[in-house]
This record gives C-alpha cells, sequence and structure tokens, in this order.
C-alpha cells in the first residue's frame, strides 16, 4: 500500500472517472481505499420512529488502489509514487517533480 490516509487521489477509471478526493481511510489487506464524497452509493436508511420517513443517504465506497492515482501536492500533477532512502529513512518521492511526499 502507497496511499497512505489524507493524500489525494484522482480516480482514473470508471463512472466517478476524472474527480479527486481526499482519503479517508485505507484498507490494506483488501488494496482499497475510501474516498471523501467520491464513489458514492445510496444507502437507505429506516426511519427511527413512526411517522418519520425514510431517507437516502450517500456513502463513500471502497475503491481498488489500482482504480486511482495518487495527486502530488507540490505539482498537482496524477502521478506514479516511488521509494527512496532519506537520512536513512525510507519516504514515498513523486516520479514527476521528484518532491517527496
Ligand atoms: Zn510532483
Amino acid at each position: 500500500m502507497k496511499m497512505k490516509k489524507g493524500d489525494i487521489v484522482k480516480i482514473t477509471t470508471g463512472k466517478d472517472k476524472g474527480k479527486t478526493g481526499k482519503i479517508l481511510k485505507t484498507l490494506i489487506k483488501k488494496d482499497k481505499i475510501l474516498i471523501e464524497g467520491l464513489n458514492l452509493y445510496k444507502k437507505h436508511v429506516r426511519p427511527k420512529r413512526e411517522g418519520e420517513k425514510g431517507q437516502m443517504v450517500s456513502v463513500p465506497r471502497p475503491i481498488d488502489i489500482s482504480n486511482t492515482a495518487l495527486i502530488c501536492s507540490s505539482c498537482n500533477q496524477a502521478t506514479k509514487i516511488g521509494h527512496r532512502f532519506e537520512n536513512k529513512k525510507k519516504v514515498r518521492f513523486c516520479k514527476k517533480c521528484k518532491t517527496t511526499i
């Protein structure tokens, strides 16, 4: 898993193709991420009390990381993530502008 919570990603395929959003959660074992406001599905919520109407709410659904690309916070482009060592620490960097992200 190269992405992490708080990263801005762009969806590269499907109905939300081209849209960007922030990662709310990473599901490491499934290689999926949850993006704020994207890949939504409508969920029906039952009324809590009698006489109330049920509601439709939009809930984000996890999306495969292979269907997303990271947006570099430095060059603002969809990019691939590389890894390198800086001061003996493994860091991520943008393969387009080479900035550590
Ligand atoms: Zn960059």
